[in-house]
């Protein structure tokens, strides 16, 4: 029988869940919510996994990914429960699960433990500056390589593992079976959803926001091609140094949009912003700030006398892959992909 774990609630709040333990299981949220199916229904079921600490359940369970939190539940409930901020909550908890190192539940749950993390990363840039005695060639020429070897070892260090620990939760350990052809077919899936988002369309009302988020996506993921494999901060290719700052430009004006939303806390999804989803955008806002500073002083040919617009921004690419891509929010986009991809899998299986 499974377990019940009646501390799970307790927990759970760790990870920014309100007032869940309200619910009197009226079903309100599952029918206001446009992404629940028959096969699929959510949120109230996690809400009474969660209320009863069913931690195998919701281990196993691929819903809360598959909610785009369009807020509609929280708005209906009768007894202010917040479904929706319980889904998100959950997602986060999830990604602790997955995570074999430990850290990204260590630093959801404890501020003062990611910043300390943050001060940890920037103190290590800044001796590694003072080794090289401030020689702006030799700082940009390891900068550059820093950017790849960390991207490759984040990914096959801790992502790829946290990856397969998912699959492992939700389709070995429950026992379901699917060949290898069906792995192969389906794989279009990942990648539509992970560069599309596609799903979010059937929730939220707000198309444009859809629509940033692409660019958004578009705009990191070019951004990171330009950089580490054009080398845009050396490149005297004219098409490649407007590129970059094309990125750049497009990834800061979004996440100030999404910053300010989250200031102003008018959608259900900005009202109950956690340490990490600040971190998230504001590291965001901050890479493409900072990248495209650098570029301008290397145009205005001023970066030799202002080092320091360099070692800002390594801090801030340094801190962004070191801790937020691993362990925070940028793990979301990873999983949710997965989900995705899982989901359609377990379709077939059945
Ligand atoms: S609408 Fe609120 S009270 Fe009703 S089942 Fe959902 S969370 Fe529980
Ligand atoms: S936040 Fe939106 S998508 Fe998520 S469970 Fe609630 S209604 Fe459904």
């Amino acid at each position: 029988m499974a377990g019940i774990d009646p501390k799970f609630g307790e927990a759970l709040k760790n990870y920014g869940a309100i007032n869940f333990n309200a619910c009197y299981n009226c079903g309100t949220c599952t029918a206001v919510c446009s992404l629940s199916t028959p096969e699929n229904s959510f949120p109230r079921e996690m809400v009474r996994l969660s209320v009863l600490g069913m931690e195998e359940e919701l281990t196993a369970s691929l819903k809360p990914w598959l909610c785009y939190y369009c807020g509609e539940c929280t708005t209906y409930c009768p007894q202010t429960a917040h479904p929706g901020e319980l889904m998100m909550s959950l997602r986060r908890w999830l990604t602790s699960k997955y995570d074999w190192t430990g850290l990204s539940g260590l630093l959801y749950r404890s501020l003062p433990l990611s910043i300390i993390a943050f001060v940890l990363v920037a103190i290590g840039v800044i001796s590694f500056a003072v080794s090289q005695q401030f020689n702006q060639e030799t700082i940009m020429h390891y900068g550059h390589y820093f950017e790849m070897i960390a991207i490759g070892t984040v990914f096959l260090v801790v992502l790829l593992p946290n990856i397969i620990r998912m699959w492992y939760f939700v389709i070995q350990k429950p026992g379901k079976k699917i060949s290898l052809m069906t792995y192969l077919k389906t794989s279009g899936e990942l990648f539509v959803h992970m560069f599309t988002q596609k799903r979010s369309l059937g929730c939220d009302d707000n198309k444009f926001r859809w629509f940033e988020h692409l660019v958004l996506v578009f705009g990191y993921l070019m951004l990171l091609f330009t950089t580490v494999f054009l080398d845009w901060f050396g490149s005297e290719n004219l098409f490649i140094i407007v590129l970059g700052y094309i990125e750049s430009a497009l990834i800061f004006i979004i996440t100030v949009d999404f910053v300010y939303s989250r200031i102003q806390k008018k959608r259900e999804v900005s009202k109950n912003s956690q340490p990490s989803d600040w971190f998230f955008v504001i590291w965001l806002l901050l890479m493409g700030l900072t990248a495209l500073l650098v570029r301008l002083f290397i145009d205005l040919n001023i970066i030799q006398s202002n080092l320091w617009m360099y070692l800002v921004h390594l801090t801030v690419l340094a801190q962004w892959a070191l801790i937020i891509v691993p362990f925070g929010k940028w793990t979301h986009f990873l999983f949710r992909s997965f989900a995705m991809y899982f989901e359609a899998l377990l379709a077939k299986a059945r």
